[in-house]
């Protein structure tokens, strides 16, 4: 298998002790290319400094819980983490009116700063909300973005038509697995465009639920993501190995990154 995790946040505490291991887990469960999400203009920079090190992609953006520390440093900051060859999308960025930790004035402001950073910048944006549609929709609408994606889409049918109208690409996550909150999900996949679906874990949160047994402190990484790509591709009535396949390629033509080339084991193995 051949995975992207288009949405890890790898520079959260959890990961500091072990990173290297918890990549190496990931690369032995067919998950070689990581995309570490960045929330504030620091980590968006432990993010660079990650992927550097470890051969990955970041994002580069402000979380709108955070928007309330945003101030004229932050969009300066971003445009210059953006000329970095890792850098490969503006976010994670968008409106929370679930947690409500930033004003929704804070929070529009912020988004749309990064909405016309990404959009000047030609990068695409990896987009948050939740509980924030319709107004989510209406920014995006305005300002005519379309190459963005909704990471970790929980929401409804009438959201996730108004996404695809717009012709955002979907992030799906372990929220899938979840027999009590994602039910829905399973049938709202498939009205997802083939080549608009991208999958990711959001590590180290929402462990799959239903990952027997669950992991250590029910911390999430991105060797969960085939537990995750299998509940997909079964409620799609496809092979994982296909989904996989195609949802790398999507993943790879979204954010501009070089095609991954055969696994180590099978270059050993043409070696050989
Ligand atoms: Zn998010």
């Amino acid at each position: 298998m051949n995975l992207t995790d288009i949405g890890a946040n790898l520079t959260h505490s959890s990961f500091h002790d072990d990173l290297d291991a918890v990549l190496e887990r990931a690369a032995a469960a067919g998950v070689p290319n990581i995309i570490v999400t960045g929330t504030t203009v620091l980590e968006s920079e432990m993010a660079r400094d990650i992927a550097e090190r470890c051969g990955l992609h970041a994002t580069a953006g402000v979380h709108p819980h955070h928007a309330r520390d945003c101030g004229p440093q932050t969009i300066p900051a971003l445009r210059s983490l953006a000329a970095h060859p890792r850098i490969v999308a503006i976010g994670e960025c968008g409106l929370d009116f679930n947690r409500n930790y930033s004003p929704h004035p804070d929070q529009e402001r912020w988004f749309v700063a990064q909405l016309e950073l990404g959009l000047s910048l030609d990068k695409p944006l990896f987009l948050h909300s939740r509980d924030a549609h319709p107004r989510f929709y209406e920014i995006l609408k305005h300002h005519r973005v379309k190459r963005a994606v909704a990471h970790c889409f929980t929401g409804e049918r009438d959201e996730l038509r108004a996404y695809l109208e717009l012709d955002l690409h979907i992030g799906i996550t372990g929220w899938i697995c979840d027999e009590r909150r994602g039910r829905h999900l399973l049938e709202l996949v498939r009205e997802i465009p083939r080549e608009r679906l991208l999958l990711e874990t959001d590590s180290p949160y929402l462990t799959p639920r239903d990952l027997d047994p669950q992991p250590k402190a029910r911390r999430n990484e991105p060797a969960f993501l085939p537990h995750i790509a299998r509940t997909v591709a079964r409620a799609l009535g496809r092979p994982v190995e296909e989904l996989a396949a195609e949802t790398t390629r999507n993943a790879c033509r979204f954010f501009g990154l070089h095609e991954p080339g055969p696994a180590p084991s099978a270059q050993r193995s043409l070696a050989a």
